[in-house]
Protein backbone atom coordinates (compact mmCIF):
# COMPACT_ATOMS: atom_id res chain seq x y z
CA UNK A 1 0.00 0.00 0.00
CA UNK A 2 1.01 3.39 -0.82
CA UNK A 3 0.32 6.99 0.50
CA UNK A 4 -3.05 7.86 -1.86
CA UNK A 5 -4.92 10.47 -2.77
CA UNK A 6 -2.15 13.37 -3.36
CA UNK A 7 -1.54 15.30 -6.56
CA UNK A 8 0.87 17.53 -5.94
CA UNK A 9 3.74 16.21 -6.85
CA UNK A 10 7.33 16.40 -4.72
CA UNK A 11 11.01 15.01 -5.15
CA UNK A 12 12.06 13.23 -1.64
CA UNK A 13 15.32 12.60 -0.83
CA UNK A 14 16.01 9.89 1.68
CA UNK A 15 19.48 10.06 3.93
CA UNK A 16 20.67 7.02 5.73
CA UNK A 17 22.96 8.40 8.35
CA UNK A 18 26.98 6.87 8.77
CA UNK A 19 27.21 4.63 10.94
CA UNK A 20 29.55 5.38 14.52
CA UNK A 21 32.23 2.51 13.84
CA UNK A 22 30.90 -0.22 16.24
CA UNK A 23 31.52 -3.54 16.81
CA UNK A 24 28.33 -4.96 15.04
CA UNK A 25 28.93 -3.53 12.02
CA UNK A 26 32.24 -5.70 10.25
CA UNK A 27 33.31 -2.23 8.91
CA UNK A 28 37.07 -4.32 9.06
CA UNK A 29 35.67 -6.99 6.82
CA UNK A 30 34.95 -4.52 4.01
CA UNK A 31 38.51 -4.24 2.69
CA UNK A 32 38.71 -8.39 2.31
CA UNK A 33 35.43 -8.42 -0.16
CA UNK A 34 35.07 -7.60 -3.33
CA UNK A 35 33.37 -4.08 -2.77
CA UNK A 36 31.18 -4.38 0.50
CA UNK A 37 30.84 -0.65 1.90
CA UNK A 38 28.02 -0.76 4.53
CA UNK A 39 26.29 -3.49 6.86
CA UNK A 40 22.83 -3.82 5.88
CA UNK A 41 19.69 -1.67 3.31
CA UNK A 42 18.12 -0.07 6.06
CA UNK A 43 14.77 -1.47 6.32
CA UNK A 44 12.61 1.85 7.77
CA UNK A 45 14.08 4.35 4.97
CA UNK A 46 12.90 2.02 2.00
CA UNK A 47 10.18 1.10 3.49
CA UNK A 48 9.04 4.59 3.73
CA UNK A 49 10.41 5.47 0.31
CA UNK A 50 8.16 2.69 -0.90
CA UNK A 51 5.03 4.33 0.94
CA UNK A 52 5.23 7.08 -1.11
CA UNK A 53 2.98 8.22 -3.35
CA UNK A 54 3.46 6.77 -6.44
CA UNK A 55 4.12 9.83 -8.47
CA UNK A 56 6.75 11.35 -6.25
CA UNK A 57 10.66 11.06 -7.11
CA UNK A 58 12.66 9.31 -4.39
CA UNK A 59 16.52 9.05 -4.40
CA UNK A 60 17.85 7.01 -1.77
CA UNK A 61 21.58 7.87 -0.44
CA UNK A 62 22.92 5.75 2.16
CA UNK A 63 25.89 7.84 3.72
CA UNK A 64 28.02 4.63 4.47
CA UNK A 65 28.34 3.88 0.75
CA UNK A 66 28.61 7.90 -0.57
CA UNK A 67 27.75 11.31 0.80
CA UNK A 68 24.99 12.93 -0.21
CA UNK A 69 26.03 15.39 -2.96
CA UNK A 70 24.92 19.04 -3.99
CA UNK A 71 23.27 18.06 -6.94
CA UNK A 72 21.38 15.54 -4.86
CA UNK A 73 20.16 18.55 -2.32
CA UNK A 74 20.06 20.84 -5.21
CA UNK A 75 17.38 17.89 -6.81
CA UNK A 76 15.66 17.56 -3.85
CA UNK A 77 12.41 18.70 -2.91
CA UNK A 78 12.18 17.68 0.89
CA UNK A 79 14.78 15.72 2.81
CA UNK A 80 13.92 12.76 4.91
CA UNK A 81 16.33 11.14 7.49
CA UNK A 82 16.03 8.01 10.19
CA UNK A 83 18.64 6.14 12.00
CA UNK A 84 18.93 5.31 15.83
CA UNK A 85 21.11 7.13 18.72
CA UNK A 86 23.90 6.34 17.80
CA UNK A 87 23.80 8.20 14.67
CA UNK A 88 22.46 10.96 16.59
CA UNK A 89 24.85 13.39 15.42
CA UNK A 90 25.41 12.19 11.72
CA UNK A 91 21.49 13.07 11.35
CA UNK A 92 22.22 16.25 12.51
CA UNK A 93 24.81 16.78 10.09
CA UNK A 94 22.42 15.73 7.36
CA UNK A 95 19.35 18.50 8.93
CA UNK A 96 22.46 20.78 9.26
CA UNK A 97 23.73 20.15 5.34
CA UNK A 98 20.18 20.07 4.02
CA UNK A 99 19.52 23.40 5.95
CA UNK A 100 22.45 25.11 3.72
CA UNK A 101 19.96 24.28 0.48
CA UNK A 102 17.24 25.58 2.46
CA UNK A 103 15.44 22.47 2.01
CA UNK A 104 12.85 20.86 4.78
CA UNK A 105 13.92 18.09 6.74
CA UNK A 106 11.61 15.47 8.17
CA UNK A 107 13.30 12.89 10.90
CA UNK A 108 11.72 9.42 11.44
CA UNK A 109 12.85 6.09 13.17
CA UNK A 110 13.72 4.55 16.67
CA UNK A 111 15.60 7.34 18.05
CA UNK A 112 13.69 10.28 17.55
CA UNK A 113 10.57 8.18 18.65
CA UNK A 114 12.04 7.24 21.97
CA UNK A 115 13.99 10.92 22.10
CA UNK A 116 12.23 14.26 19.73
CA UNK A 117 14.68 16.44 22.14
CA UNK A 118 17.46 15.09 20.39
CA UNK A 119 16.43 17.16 17.43
CA UNK A 120 15.61 20.48 17.91
CA UNK A 121 16.82 21.42 14.74
CA UNK A 122 14.62 19.77 11.98
CA UNK A 123 11.77 21.05 10.89
CA UNK A 124 9.37 17.68 10.99
CA UNK A 125 9.40 15.35 13.64
CA UNK A 126 8.09 11.65 12.83
CA UNK A 127 7.61 9.92 16.21
CA UNK A 128 6.33 6.53 16.14
CA UNK A 129 5.21 4.16 13.54
CA UNK A 130 4.08 4.06 9.50
CA UNK A 131 0.90 5.57 9.86
CA UNK A 132 -1.08 8.55 10.32
CA UNK A 133 1.97 11.00 11.11
CA UNK A 134 3.31 9.70 7.67
CA UNK A 135 0.22 10.46 5.80
CA UNK A 136 0.11 14.27 7.84
CA UNK A 137 3.65 14.71 6.61
CA UNK A 138 3.51 14.14 3.06
CA UNK A 139 0.17 16.49 3.17
CA UNK A 140 2.02 19.08 4.65
CA UNK A 141 4.63 18.60 2.10
CA UNK A 142 2.09 18.51 -0.63
CA UNK A 143 0.17 21.69 0.42
CA UNK A 144 4.12 23.78 1.04
CA UNK A 145 7.70 22.21 0.48
CA UNK A 146 8.90 25.44 1.90
CA UNK A 147 10.38 25.02 5.91
CA UNK A 148 7.87 25.68 8.15
CA UNK A 149 8.69 28.70 10.96
CA UNK A 150 8.32 26.34 13.80
CA UNK A 151 9.35 23.00 14.10
CA UNK A 152 6.11 20.27 13.65
CA UNK A 153 5.75 17.41 15.42
CA UNK A 154 3.95 14.60 14.04
CA UNK A 155 3.03 11.81 16.48
CA UNK A 156 1.43 8.57 14.82
CA UNK A 157 -1.56 7.32 16.39
CA UNK A 158 -3.23 5.07 13.90
CA UNK A 159 -0.51 2.76 12.65
CA UNK A 160 -0.57 0.96 8.79
CA UNK A 161 -1.27 -2.60 9.65
CA UNK A 162 2.03 -4.39 8.88
CA UNK A 163 -0.14 -6.46 6.33
CA UNK A 164 -0.61 -3.52 4.52
CA UNK A 165 3.31 -2.93 4.53
CA UNK A 166 4.78 -2.22 0.85
CA UNK A 167 7.76 -4.11 -0.32
CA UNK A 168 10.47 -1.81 1.04
CA UNK A 169 12.34 -0.39 -1.70
CA UNK A 170 15.20 -2.15 -1.85
CA UNK A 171 15.37 -1.45 -5.71
CA UNK A 172 17.14 2.23 -4.75
CA UNK A 173 19.62 0.55 -2.60
CA UNK A 174 22.63 -0.65 -3.48
CA UNK A 175 22.17 -4.00 -1.97
CA UNK A 176 25.82 -6.09 -3.27
CA UNK A 177 27.14 -3.31 -1.43
CA UNK A 178 26.01 -4.61 1.63
CA UNK A 179 27.46 -7.23 3.98
CA UNK A 180 24.08 -8.78 4.64
CA UNK A 181 20.52 -7.92 3.29
CA UNK A 182 17.51 -7.31 5.36
CA UNK A 183 14.30 -8.49 5.77
CA UNK A 184 11.60 -8.16 8.55
CA UNK A 185 8.36 -10.61 9.62
CA UNK A 186 7.07 -8.82 12.82
CA UNK A 187 8.11 -6.06 14.91
CA UNK A 188 7.24 -5.78 18.91
CA UNK A 189 8.84 -8.61 21.60
CA UNK A 190 6.18 -9.64 24.50
CA UNK A 191 8.89 -9.34 27.27
CA UNK A 192 9.88 -7.15 29.37
CA UNK A 193 13.98 -6.99 29.81
CA UNK A 194 14.83 -4.09 31.72
CA UNK A 195 16.98 -2.46 29.67
CA UNK A 196 15.52 -3.05 26.17
CA UNK A 197 13.50 -0.10 24.46
CA UNK A 198 11.73 -2.88 21.80
CA UNK A 199 8.65 -3.48 24.24
CA UNK A 200 7.95 0.37 24.74
CA UNK A 201 8.19 1.80 21.09
CA UNK A 202 6.98 -1.22 19.51
CA UNK A 203 4.45 -3.18 21.72
CA UNK A 204 5.00 -6.27 23.64
CA UNK A 205 2.20 -8.26 21.20
CA UNK A 206 4.41 -8.71 18.18
CA UNK A 207 2.61 -7.29 14.87
CA UNK A 208 2.94 -9.46 11.53
CA UNK A 209 3.11 -9.24 7.87
CA UNK A 210 1.75 -12.46 6.15
CA UNK A 211 3.93 -15.10 4.70
CA UNK A 212 3.04 -14.63 1.35
CA UNK A 213 4.39 -10.68 1.81
CA UNK A 214 7.80 -12.36 3.14
CA UNK A 215 8.30 -14.34 0.33
CA UNK A 216 7.52 -11.93 -2.11
CA UNK A 217 9.89 -9.66 -0.73
CA UNK A 218 12.71 -12.28 -1.01
CA UNK A 219 11.51 -12.36 -4.35
CA UNK A 220 11.91 -8.92 -4.40
CA UNK A 221 15.58 -8.77 -2.92
CA UNK A 222 16.92 -11.80 -5.64
CA UNK A 223 15.66 -9.95 -8.41
CA UNK A 224 17.83 -7.08 -6.91
CA UNK A 225 21.20 -8.88 -6.76
CA UNK A 226 20.95 -10.35 -3.13
CA UNK A 227 22.31 -13.81 -2.67
CA UNK A 228 24.27 -14.84 0.97
CA UNK A 229 22.99 -14.10 3.99
CA UNK A 230 20.27 -12.42 4.79
CA UNK A 231 18.85 -11.56 8.19
CA UNK A 232 15.36 -11.07 9.64
CA UNK A 233 15.87 -7.79 11.75
CA UNK A 234 12.43 -8.68 13.88
CA UNK A 235 13.01 -7.94 17.34
CA UNK A 236 12.61 -11.62 18.22
CA UNK A 237 11.66 -14.23 15.44
CA UNK A 238 9.75 -16.39 18.18
CA UNK A 239 7.69 -13.80 19.76
CA UNK A 240 4.88 -15.08 18.37
CA UNK A 241 6.19 -18.70 17.71
CA UNK A 242 2.57 -19.67 15.92
CA UNK A 243 3.59 -16.88 13.09
CA UNK A 244 7.12 -18.47 13.45
CA UNK A 245 6.23 -21.84 12.67
CA UNK A 246 3.18 -20.36 9.96
CA UNK A 247 6.17 -18.36 8.42
CA UNK A 248 8.56 -21.28 7.98
CA UNK A 249 7.20 -23.95 5.73
CA UNK A 250 6.86 -20.69 3.14
CA UNK A 251 11.18 -20.21 3.56
CA UNK A 252 11.54 -23.49 3.22
CA UNK A 253 9.46 -24.12 0.00
CA UNK A 254 10.77 -20.92 -1.11
CA UNK A 255 14.28 -22.27 -0.79
CA UNK A 256 14.01 -25.30 -2.62
CA UNK A 257 12.71 -23.46 -5.55
CA UNK A 258 15.04 -21.08 -5.68
CA UNK A 259 18.06 -23.68 -4.65
CA UNK A 260 18.97 -22.26 -1.42
CA UNK A 261 20.03 -19.37 -2.63
CA UNK A 262 19.97 -17.66 0.92
CA UNK A 263 21.57 -18.04 4.27
CA UNK A 264 19.08 -16.81 6.76
CA UNK A 265 20.11 -15.12 10.46
CA UNK A 266 17.63 -13.98 12.99
CA UNK A 267 17.48 -12.91 16.33
CA UNK A 268 15.27 -14.89 18.76
CA UNK A 269 15.36 -15.60 22.44
CA UNK A 270 17.31 -18.55 23.84
CA UNK A 271 14.37 -20.17 25.21
CA UNK A 272 13.94 -21.34 21.32
CA UNK A 273 16.36 -24.28 22.47
CA UNK A 274 13.01 -25.65 23.74
CA UNK A 275 10.97 -25.47 20.39
CA UNK A 276 12.49 -28.44 18.50
CA UNK A 277 9.36 -28.27 16.11
CA UNK A 278 10.39 -24.65 15.54
CA UNK A 279 14.75 -25.31 15.48
CA UNK A 280 14.11 -28.49 12.86
CA UNK A 281 12.47 -26.08 10.49
CA UNK A 282 14.68 -23.18 10.71
CA UNK A 283 17.24 -26.11 9.83
CA UNK A 284 14.86 -26.88 6.51
CA UNK A 285 14.65 -23.29 5.78
CA UNK A 286 18.62 -22.85 5.88
CA UNK A 287 18.90 -20.40 8.87
CA UNK A 288 22.49 -20.56 9.67
CA UNK A 289 22.80 -18.13 12.58
CA UNK A 290 20.39 -16.54 15.61
CA UNK A 291 21.69 -13.98 17.37
CA UNK A 292 20.13 -14.52 21.34
CA UNK A 293 20.61 -12.01 24.19
CA UNK A 294 22.59 -14.11 26.14
CA UNK A 295 23.53 -11.07 28.23
CA UNK A 296 25.42 -12.77 31.62
CA UNK A 297 25.71 -15.77 32.04
CA UNK A 298 25.21 -14.76 35.77
CA UNK A 299 21.32 -16.22 37.06
CA UNK A 300 21.18 -13.67 39.79
CA UNK A 301 21.81 -10.93 37.45
CA UNK A 302 19.14 -12.59 34.31
CA UNK A 303 16.71 -12.68 37.45
CA UNK A 304 17.30 -9.01 38.22
CA UNK A 305 16.96 -7.74 34.67
CA UNK A 306 13.67 -9.44 34.52
CA UNK A 307 15.30 -11.66 31.97
CA UNK A 308 14.03 -14.92 33.86
CA UNK A 309 13.24 -16.38 30.22
CA UNK A 310 16.93 -17.14 29.25
CA UNK A 311 16.88 -19.47 31.70
CA UNK A 312 13.97 -22.09 31.08
CA UNK A 313 17.18 -24.03 29.39
CA UNK A 314 21.09 -23.82 31.23
CA UNK A 315 22.26 -21.33 29.13
CA UNK A 316 25.23 -24.09 28.04
CA UNK A 317 22.35 -26.83 26.76
CA UNK A 318 20.47 -24.11 25.03
CA UNK A 319 23.33 -23.05 22.61
CA UNK A 320 24.84 -26.46 22.46
CA UNK A 321 20.98 -27.51 21.24
CA UNK A 322 21.16 -25.02 18.89
CA UNK A 323 23.96 -25.45 17.64
CA UNK A 324 22.62 -29.24 16.77
CA UNK A 325 20.21 -27.62 14.59
CA UNK A 326 23.23 -26.29 12.62
CA UNK A 327 23.07 -22.63 13.44
CA UNK A 328 25.90 -20.40 14.82
CA UNK A 329 24.91 -18.57 18.13
CA UNK A 330 25.65 -14.88 18.16
CA UNK A 331 25.67 -13.69 21.86
CA UNK A 332 24.44 -10.25 23.32
CA UNK A 333 26.80 -9.93 26.60
CA UNK A 334 26.23 -6.73 29.16
CA UNK A 335 29.00 -5.80 31.24
CA UNK A 336 28.50 -2.94 34.41
CA UNK A 337 24.52 -4.46 35.95
CA UNK A 338 24.31 -3.83 39.72
CA UNK A 339 25.29 -7.70 39.92
CA UNK A 340 28.39 -7.65 38.73
CA UNK A 341 30.70 -8.39 40.97
CA UNK A 342 34.92 -7.61 40.54
CA UNK A 343 35.00 -11.36 39.18
CA UNK A 344 32.21 -11.25 36.64
CA UNK A 345 35.04 -10.67 34.17
CA UNK A 346 36.89 -13.74 34.70
CA UNK A 347 33.36 -15.99 35.04
CA UNK A 348 32.53 -14.49 31.63
CA UNK A 349 35.34 -15.71 29.81
CA UNK A 350 35.07 -19.09 31.29
CA UNK A 351 31.73 -18.50 29.64
CA UNK A 352 33.05 -17.46 26.24
CA UNK A 353 35.30 -20.72 26.22
CA UNK A 354 32.62 -22.88 27.63
CA UNK A 355 30.19 -22.11 24.85
CA UNK A 356 32.45 -21.81 22.19
CA UNK A 357 30.50 -18.89 20.57
CA UNK A 358 32.91 -17.50 18.59
CA UNK A 359 31.21 -13.73 18.03
CA UNK A 360 29.69 -12.05 20.96
CA UNK A 361 29.11 -8.47 21.05
CA UNK A 362 30.06 -7.37 24.39
CA UNK A 363 28.84 -3.66 25.67
CA UNK A 364 28.76 -1.82 28.62
CA UNK A 365 25.25 -1.38 30.05
CA UNK A 366 23.65 1.62 28.61
CA UNK A 367 20.30 3.11 29.54
CA UNK A 368 18.09 4.01 26.90
CA UNK A 369 15.04 6.56 27.09
CA UNK A 370 11.50 4.64 27.11
CA UNK A 371 13.09 1.56 29.41
CA UNK A 372 12.08 0.27 33.17
CA UNK A 373 16.00 0.60 33.47
CA UNK A 374 15.91 4.49 32.43
CA UNK A 375 13.47 4.98 35.11
CA UNK A 376 14.54 3.23 37.81
CA UNK A 377 17.91 4.98 37.52
CA UNK A 378 16.49 8.05 37.07
CA UNK A 379 14.75 7.81 40.81
CA UNK A 380 17.98 6.59 41.62
CA UNK A 381 19.99 9.77 40.71
CA UNK A 382 22.07 7.73 38.53
CA UNK A 383 22.07 8.98 35.11
CA UNK A 384 25.03 10.79 34.14
CA UNK A 385 25.07 12.41 30.89
CA UNK A 386 29.02 12.79 30.02
CA UNK A 387 29.83 12.55 26.63
CA UNK A 388 33.34 11.70 27.77
CA UNK A 389 32.18 8.40 29.50
CA UNK A 390 31.65 4.91 27.48
CA UNK A 391 27.76 4.87 29.44
CA UNK A 392 25.26 6.91 31.23
CA UNK A 393 24.85 4.76 34.10
CA UNK A 394 26.48 4.89 37.50
CA UNK A 395 27.72 1.53 37.89
CA UNK A 396 28.03 0.36 41.33
CA UNK A 397 31.23 -0.66 40.50
CA UNK A 398 33.66 1.69 40.20
CA UNK A 399 33.62 3.34 36.48
CA UNK A 400 37.31 2.19 35.71
CA UNK A 401 37.37 -1.01 37.45
CA UNK A 402 34.10 -1.88 35.02
CA UNK A 403 35.70 -0.30 31.57
CA UNK A 404 39.31 -2.12 32.30
CA UNK A 405 37.41 -5.74 32.71
CA UNK A 406 35.63 -4.59 29.75
CA UNK A 407 38.96 -4.30 28.12
CA UNK A 408 40.16 -7.14 29.40
CA UNK A 409 37.47 -9.38 28.02
CA UNK A 410 37.67 -7.81 24.79
CA UNK A 411 41.13 -8.26 24.39
CA UNK A 412 41.16 -12.12 25.83
CA UNK A 413 38.07 -13.59 24.36
CA UNK A 414 39.19 -12.31 20.79
CA UNK A 415 42.77 -13.37 21.06
CA UNK A 416 43.43 -15.13 17.71
CA UNK A 417 43.86 -18.04 18.66
CA UNK A 418 41.13 -18.78 20.95
CA UNK A 419 38.37 -17.07 18.37
CA UNK A 420 39.85 -19.78 15.57
CA UNK A 421 39.54 -22.84 18.04
CA UNK A 422 36.10 -21.56 18.51
CA UNK A 423 35.42 -21.25 14.85
CA UNK A 424 36.60 -24.83 14.77
CA UNK A 425 34.73 -26.15 17.35
CA UNK A 426 31.79 -24.80 15.41
CA UNK A 427 32.62 -26.13 11.79
CA UNK A 428 32.69 -29.62 13.79
CA UNK A 429 29.87 -29.69 16.18
CA UNK A 430 27.52 -26.66 14.47
CA UNK A 431 28.29 -26.48 10.78
CA UNK A 432 28.54 -30.38 10.14
CA UNK A 433 24.66 -30.53 11.32
CA UNK A 434 23.44 -27.82 8.38
CA UNK A 435 21.19 -29.10 5.83
CA UNK A 436 23.47 -30.56 2.60
CA UNK A 437 22.45 -28.10 0.33
CA UNK A 438 23.01 -28.48 -3.21
CA UNK A 439 25.38 -26.43 -5.48
CA UNK A 440 23.02 -23.98 -6.99
CA UNK A 441 23.75 -22.65 -10.57
CA UNK A 442 23.86 -18.95 -9.30
CA UNK A 443 26.87 -20.25 -7.29
CA UNK A 444 28.18 -21.50 -10.81
CA UNK A 445 28.07 -18.38 -12.18
CA UNK A 446 31.37 -16.46 -13.77
CA UNK A 447 30.08 -13.48 -11.73
CA UNK A 448 29.99 -15.73 -8.01
CA UNK A 449 33.49 -17.56 -8.65
CA UNK A 450 34.72 -14.22 -9.47
CA UNK A 451 33.90 -12.92 -6.09
CA UNK A 452 35.21 -16.10 -3.95
CA UNK A 453 38.09 -15.60 -5.75
CA UNK A 454 38.26 -11.97 -5.23
CA UNK A 455 37.85 -12.39 -1.56
CA UNK A 456 40.03 -15.59 -1.26
CA UNK A 457 42.76 -13.25 -2.94
CA UNK A 458 42.72 -10.60 -0.37
CA UNK A 459 42.06 -12.57 2.20
CA UNK A 460 45.36 -14.74 1.37
CA UNK A 461 47.15 -11.34 0.78
CA UNK A 462 45.88 -9.17 3.98
CA UNK A 463 45.75 -12.23 6.42
CA UNK A 464 47.31 -15.10 5.11
CA UNK A 465 50.56 -13.36 4.13
CA UNK A 466 50.49 -9.66 5.92
CA UNK A 467 48.60 -10.46 8.97
CA UNK A 468 50.33 -10.75 12.41
CA UNK A 469 47.97 -13.70 13.00
CA UNK A 470 48.79 -15.82 10.06
CA UNK A 471 50.01 -18.90 11.41
CA UNK A 472 46.66 -19.55 12.98
CA UNK A 473 44.82 -18.67 10.54
CA UNK A 474 46.82 -20.69 7.78
CA UNK A 475 46.22 -23.97 10.35
CA UNK A 476 42.20 -23.33 9.94
CA UNK A 477 41.93 -22.71 6.63
CA UNK A 478 44.88 -25.39 5.60
CA UNK A 479 41.84 -27.65 7.11
CA UNK A 480 39.04 -25.51 5.29
CA UNK A 481 40.85 -26.18 1.45
CA UNK A 482 41.56 -29.42 2.42
CA UNK A 483 37.48 -30.41 2.57
CA UNK A 484 36.73 -27.93 -0.19
CA UNK A 485 34.72 -25.40 2.35
CA UNK A 486 35.99 -22.52 0.12
CA UNK A 487 32.39 -20.73 1.59
CA UNK A 488 33.01 -21.35 5.13
CA UNK A 489 36.72 -20.36 5.07
CA UNK A 490 35.66 -17.29 3.33
CA UNK A 491 32.76 -16.22 6.09
CA UNK A 492 35.18 -17.08 8.91
CA UNK A 493 38.43 -15.15 7.79
CA UNK A 494 35.94 -12.25 7.15
CA UNK A 495 33.94 -11.93 10.41
CA UNK A 496 37.35 -12.67 12.35
CA UNK A 497 39.28 -10.56 10.74
CA UNK A 498 36.60 -7.80 11.89
CA UNK A 499 36.23 -9.27 15.49
CA UNK A 500 40.10 -9.78 16.10
CA UNK A 501 40.61 -6.12 14.68
CA UNK A 502 38.00 -3.84 16.66
CA UNK A 503 38.77 -5.79 19.92
CA UNK A 504 42.71 -5.10 19.86
CA UNK A 505 41.40 -1.52 19.16
CA UNK A 506 38.93 -1.20 21.95
CA UNK A 507 41.16 -2.97 24.40
CA UNK A 508 43.36 0.05 24.10
CA UNK A 509 40.74 2.50 24.34
CA UNK A 510 39.74 3.44 20.19
CA UNK A 511 36.60 2.07 20.46
CA UNK A 512 33.22 2.77 22.72
CA UNK A 513 32.80 0.17 25.21
CA UNK A 514 28.66 0.33 24.18
CA UNK A 515 27.58 0.41 20.92
CA UNK A 516 24.22 2.59 22.50
CA UNK A 517 26.37 4.97 23.66
CA UNK A 518 27.09 8.06 21.68
CA UNK A 519 30.61 9.73 22.83
CA UNK A 520 31.79 12.02 20.74
CA UNK A 521 35.15 10.64 20.22
CA UNK A 522 34.33 9.11 16.61
CA UNK A 523 30.82 10.55 15.64
CA UNK A 524 31.58 13.96 15.45
CA UNK A 525 32.94 12.55 11.67
CA UNK A 526 30.93 14.01 8.97
CA UNK A 527 29.93 12.45 6.41
CA UNK A 528 31.70 14.41 3.99
S1 LIG B 1 13.72 -10.51 24.68
FE1 LIG B 1 15.06 -9.17 23.49
S2 LIG B 1 13.70 -7.82 22.28
FE2 LIG B 1 12.48 -8.80 23.90
S3 LIG B 1 12.47 -7.31 25.57
FE3 LIG B 1 14.14 -8.75 25.97
S4 LIG B 1 15.98 -7.81 25.02
FE4 LIG B 1 14.15 -6.77 24.20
Amino acid sequence: MRAQGIETVRRILCVFPRYTSSFGTFEYSYPLTDGVQAFMPPQGLLLIAAYLPENWPVRFIDENIRPASKEDFEWAEAVFVSGMHIQRQQMNDICRRAHAFDLPVAIGGPSVSACPDYYPSFDYLHVGELGDATDDLLAWLARDPSRPAQQVVLKTNDRVAMTDFPIPAYELAEVKKYFLGSIQYSSGCPYQCEFCDIPGLYGRNPRLKTPQQIIAELDRLLECGVTGSVYFVDDNFIGNRKAALDLLPHLIEWQKKTGYVMRLACEATLNIAKRPEILEKMREAYFITIFCGIETPDPDALKAMQKDHNMMVPILEGVRTINSYGMEVVSGIIMGLDTDKPETGDALLAFVDQSNIPLLTINLLQALPKTPLWDRLEKENRLIEDDSRDSNVDFLLPYDQVVDSWKKCMEVAFEPEKLYARYQHQVEFTYANRLKVPVTPEQKTWANIKRGLTMLRNIFWKIGVLGDYRRVFWKFALQRLRHGDIEDLISVALVAHHLITYARLASVGHHNASNYSIRLREAAVPAE
